[in-house]
């Protein structure tokens, strides 16, 4: 049966459109929402795109107007936690009334320490020599007592829990992190990231028959491991790395994840968050695989449709436009193969995104093969996207899928939030859309799983923007850690390297402004979609954006009860911000890492470079912790008793 024009409405373009986004396929190039442009335009007292180091007033950073009704409670509580906050950040006696005295000194001896750069540059040496030198025993002690006092909550459930307990008495809460990490050498890692290497991708003729061969080289370049760049810990100095080197290993550090599960229900009564990387769950090079698959099939449809995600989503893009595009390709938009596509793109033919191969790429029994699907124009068969992939591949994906499954329904069982860090952006593409597929399982009744949106990228908005479509179309929360993003340095050098358009932002200010600019979006969205609907953690050292987040919950009336807008800073760092927020009533954590002295020590020599790279943040925390020293000294408090 011919297709015929009626039939084609009622699939409609639009949802036809949707289920390719749902196969992974566009970069869209949103413009500045409308609002902001406005704010620019015609109040520039009120700049959203504010200077990260320009003085600071309450009135220089952005507001947004709130539509939501906020009742007289919400408003009570949003003023008396504004009025209780010092936006500069400069009560040094609010900030560490948590510390002792010791405490003090110890973070004053730390980050003067970490200010040398000697020292923070031959750190492991350092370390090394101590240890050989000290005795295991000795050296356990002596650092416990100072980087890893300062850095590190313990070894154990045991010796956190006091920890925790304390911070939380002055506001703050928890995200644990079991932060023993690999120690292998750049040699041993370049050779695993190359190690049992998966079959090479093959592009199905369907895409090379409407792709150019120049994108899909460089498409296929962008995805695929490159030895030099194997070692992913360099010039990474705030992430950790994991590195594949089982099945076995994978099944451990699922064992770990949910440990840590256990942790934070028992030590912070289930307030807290475990953070997750997808690639302790199975071989990365599966990610870059499922990467590239998404990003050829997003190459497929841009050329097919040759138009933007935005104009698809907001259906700017006629159906005739579209059928015209078909024809223009020498598809016969009226045969009996195109109208099978069109039904499988649109799979229960409701003009909705169903997400039913959403649902399926967490299926462990579905092989990865049957999940991407594109038609050839030439023979009009519709043929599969990944095609060489082995009985064993397929069998690591299944397991990965099983792995990610099992500690996410093992999370909610225990009441435990999750958050699932980004890393590379040749493992986002896949990381991301198994976070959103975990997103639309696990928050149908609140935000379960956080995704993670690093503001560097120069598309970070637009990744946002199409996740929160998907997330109003479907119903669920749409949660989001925000963050700057930790690769900078390595994304660079790779896109270089390598052959294709630098993803990160050019500039700093750039970076700041993108940051801005996702976070108001964010917040426009709950004023949309209505409470409870959206939330996001401002995962950031930095003052400025902490400002604007906490003046945008002002203007838009956003109380901290609400849980929409929640802070993160890691523990050991910052704390004039996490302290300052937690007594002022905001919602605020600390990453908190624990784990035994020797085997946390990569994560206390990333500490040390990444505080001896921000001198500027180091001295002004230091200046702010030798303030309150010298108070309390010359007050006469030689000993004091922290609050209860
Ligand atoms: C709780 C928490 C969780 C985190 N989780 C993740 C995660 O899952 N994934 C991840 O990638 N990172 C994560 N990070 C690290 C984060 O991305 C930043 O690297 C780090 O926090 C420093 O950024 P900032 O916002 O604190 O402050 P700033 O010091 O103001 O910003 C530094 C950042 O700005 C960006 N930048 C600097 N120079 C330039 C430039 N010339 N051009 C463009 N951009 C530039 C870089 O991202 C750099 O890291 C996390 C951080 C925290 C606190």
């Amino acid at each position: 049966m011919p297709l015929n024009p009626g039939k084609v409405s009622s699939i409609s373009t639009h949802s036809l459109l949707l289920n390719a986004y749902r196969l992974g396929v566009w970069q869209p190039r949103l413009a500045t929402p409308s609002y902001l442009i406005h704010r620019q335009n015609h109040n520039s007292s009120q700049t959203f795109l504010k200077s990260h180091n320009s003085p600071l007033s309450r009135a220089s950073v952005v507001s947004v107007a709130s539509s939501v009704t906020p009742s007289t409670e919400v408003i009570q509580e949003v003023d008396k936690c504004y009025n209780k906050l010092d936006l500069t950040f400069e009560n040094a006696r609010e900030a560490f009334k948590s510390k002792t005295n010791f405490e003090l000194f110890r973070a004053l001896l730390v980050l003067r320490l970490c200010s040398v750069d000697f020292l923070v540059q031959q750190n492991q040496r350092i370390l090394q020599l101590l240890r050989k030198t000290l005795g295991p025993t000795l050296f356990k002690r002596i650092l416990k007592s100072t980087f890893y006092g300062h850095f590190v909550a313990g070894e154990n459930l045991e010796e956190i829990a006091p920890t925790v307990q304390k911070i939380r008495n002055f506001g703050v809460k928890s995200i644990l992190d079991y932060s023993v990490e690999s120690d292998i050498s750049q040699e041993e890692a370049e050779e695993k990231a190359v190690e049992g290497i998966v079959g090479d991708q093959e592009i199905p003729q369907a895409v090379e028959g409407v792709v150019d061969e120049k994108t899909i080289e460089a498409t296929h370049q962008r995805y695929t491991v490159h030895k030099e760049f194997g070692d992913r810990r360099v010039d990474v100095i705030n992430a950790r790395t994991y590195f594949y080197t089982s099945e076995k290993e994978c099944d451990k550090n699922v064992e770990v994840f949910c440990n840590c599960i256990d942790a934070v229900a028992e030590a912070t009564r289930r307030e807290g968050f475990t953070a997750i990387k997808l690639t302790a769950l199975g071989r990365p090079q599966l990610l870059l695989k499922l990467s590239e698959t998404i990003a050829q099939t997003q190459n497929f449809f841009k050329a097919l449709t040759g138009s933007t995600w935005e104009n698809l989503v907001l259906g700017k893009i006629s159906e005739d436009k579209f059928l015209k595009r078909l024809k223009e390709f020498g598809i016969k938009t009226d045969s009996k193969m195109v109208q099978e596509w069109f039904k499988m793109v649109d799979f229960d033919d409701d003009g909705f995104v169903d997400y039913y191969d959403w649902g399926r790429l967490l299926d462990e029994n579905k092989e990865l093969t049957s999940m991407f699907s594109v038609l050839n124009i030439k023979t009009g068969k519709v043929e599969p996207l990944i095609q060489n992939l082995s009985q064993e591949e397929e069998q690591e994906f299944a397991n990965m899928m099983q792995r990610l499954v099992h500690v996410a329904d093992y999370a909610q069982e225990k009441g435990v939030r999750i958050m699932i860090d980004a890393e590379q952006t040749y493992f986002q593409p896949a990381i991301s859309r198994l976070t959103v597929a975990l997103m639309r399982k696990y928050n149908k009744n609140g935000g379960q799983i956080l995704n993670t949106y690093q503001a560097y990228l120069k598309n970070a908005l637009s990744n946002i923007e199409i996740d929160m479509h998907l997330a109003r179309r479907e119903n669920f929360h749409f949660g989001c850690k925000l963050v700057r993003g930790a690769y900078m340095d390595q994304e660079r050098k790779r896109a270089k390297a390598v052959g294709y358009e630098d993803p990160i932002n050019p500039t700093y200010e750039s970076t700041n402004d993108m940051y801005n600019k996702c976070l108001g979006r964010i917040i426009k969205e709950r004023e949309e979609r209505g409470v409870g609907q959206v939330s996001v953690m401002v995962a950031s050292h930095n003052e400025q954006s902490v400002r604007n987040a906490v003046q945008m919950m002002k203007d838009s009336v956003i109380a901290p009860s609400e849980r929409v807008i929640c802070f993160a800073q890691l523990y050991g760092m910052c704390d004039q911000i996490s302290f300052s927020l937690g007594q002022a009533g905001y919602s605020v954590y600390k990453y908190v890492p624990y784990g035994p002295v020797e085997d946390v020590l990569p994560y206390l020599s990333r500490r040390a470079l990444e505080n001896g790279s921000m001198l500027k943040k180091v001295q002004r925390e230091r200046n702010l912790l030798w303030r309150e020293f010298k108070r309390r000294l010359l007050s006469g408090q030689f000993i004091y008793n922290v609050p209860t």
